[in-house]
């Protein structure tokens, strides 16, 4: 049999609905704070004036300060410093925020001079669904100097040992070249002959890494030695489509250049400004199956443009998203059939970066692609 419940004697609730969602409010804030002041990151509210509303004691540890922050500015707390040593205007930064942005190249420099690196994520808060009113922003710091110093270790290391792998590779690269040539020469069984071939093929892949590895490392260490010199673009580009030309013409694709006869010097990084058209050219010679590459350059008020365009395989529209993605391969199977780490546009675009250019892209599937790289000059 179901028992009827007893109805709750109403003169035992004696707490009042007001009072009950006073008490449920003051509650959850206090769980709140609690929650922020466990927190190990720095968390601060900036309000849309950029004054400290709120703050937990770690900004009080990563600030090293020990008074109180409401109502002041973060800039008159603390200096903030970008990789460069250049002034951030932190107020700027934040109340310039749209949407959350994070950053992990700033420093923090205290009293004493003594610098610490910090991760800043800044969030603008939004006071109810679809409103634009600002509501403030919280902002997170937290000190990574010690995982930095451990990317920087990474870094030197890949750079060291890639340094060091050169020349091994270099000599069995020679090797086996000269000794496919002589197993040629012999008539030699051809099984042999295809083994070393697929051999040298992989030792020069080796060589493509490590030379990507190389020049990664430097790049995110921000130890590329830029020279800068007047460069000669008509010579470097007919050099290079020269250098070139036997291997596209083993795939039976014709290389040219097609140069703007006002062409002037650059003044750039020849290394580097050679490097990046060289990357785009030999991914133009590998992902094209027939027909041309074409090296064209134009002179454009007082940049250079230079564009690769090829009658490849062209790259699909959701891929020209990311083909400048670390370690980014199309799924494409002519792309797989080549060799590729899927680093040579992500260093590209790092160098890129440093050389102040430009690149763009447009593709077709099936028709082809062209890379433009537009160069100004640096000094
Ligand atoms: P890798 O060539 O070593 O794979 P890249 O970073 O140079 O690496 O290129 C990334 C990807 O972009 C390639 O794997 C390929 O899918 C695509 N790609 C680059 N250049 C071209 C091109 N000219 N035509 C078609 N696809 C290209």
């Amino acid at each position: 049999m179901i028992q009827k419940k007893k109805p709750v004697s109403k003169k035992k609730t004696t707490i009042s609905k007001s009072d009950k969602t006073a008490d449920s409010t003051a509650l959850s804030q206090h769980r709140l704070s609690a929650l922020v002041n466990s927190m190990a990151d720095a968390v601060v509210a900036i309000d849309e004036k950029g004054k400290i509303a709120v703050y937990n004691g770690a900004a009080l540890d990563l600030f090293d300060v020990n008074i109180d922050l409401s109502n002041k500015k973060i800039s008159q707390i603390t200096k903030i410093i970008d990789k460069d040593s250049k002034p951030v205007d932190i107020e700027m930064l934040i109340l310039q925020t749209k949407i959350q942005t994070t950053n992990r190249d700033m420093r923090l420099v205290y009293a004493d001079d003594s610098v610490i690196n910090i991760y800043v994520s800044i969030a603008p808060v939004r006071v109810g669904y679809g409103e634009s009113d600002s509501g403030g922003f919280v902002v997170l710091m937290r000190d990574i100097t010690k995982e930095k110093s451990l990317e920087e270790e990474r870094d030197e290391f890949i750079s060291v040992v890639s340094h060091e792998l050169r020349t091994p590779i270099a000599i069995t690269e020679g090797n086996v070249s000269n000794a496919t040539l002589v197993a040629q020469k012999k008539s030699l069984d051809p099984q042999i002959i295809q083994m070393l071939e697929a051999a040298h093929d992989q030792v020069l892949f080796l060589g493509e890494m490590i030379n990507d590895l190389a020049t990664l490392s430097r790049a995110e260490r921000g130890a590329l030695n830029v020279e800068i010199a007047p460069i000669n673009m008509f010579d470097l580009i007919n050099k290079l489509a020269k250098e070139y030309s036997d291997e596209a013409q083993a795939k039976n694709i014709k290389i040219s250049t097609d140069l703007d006869p006002h062409l002037r010097l650059l003044n750039s990084s020849e290394l580097y400004v050679r490097e990046v058209i060289q990357n785009f050219v030999t991914n133009a010679i590998k992902y094209t199956e027939k027909g041309k590459v074409v090296v064209r350059a134009i002179q454009k008020d007082s940049s250079t443009v230079v564009e690769v365009i090829d009658s490849g395989i062209g790259i699909s529209k959701p891929d020209q998203e990311k083909v400048f993605d670390k370690f980014f391969r199309s799924e494409d199977y002519r792309t797989r059939v080549n060799n590729g780490t899927g680093l040579g546009l992500y260093v590209t675009m790092k160098l890129a970066k440093i050389l102040r250019a430009k690149i763009s892209l447009s593709s077709v599937i099936n028709q082809g692609s062209t890379f433009s790289i537009e160069f100004s000059d640096l000094s």
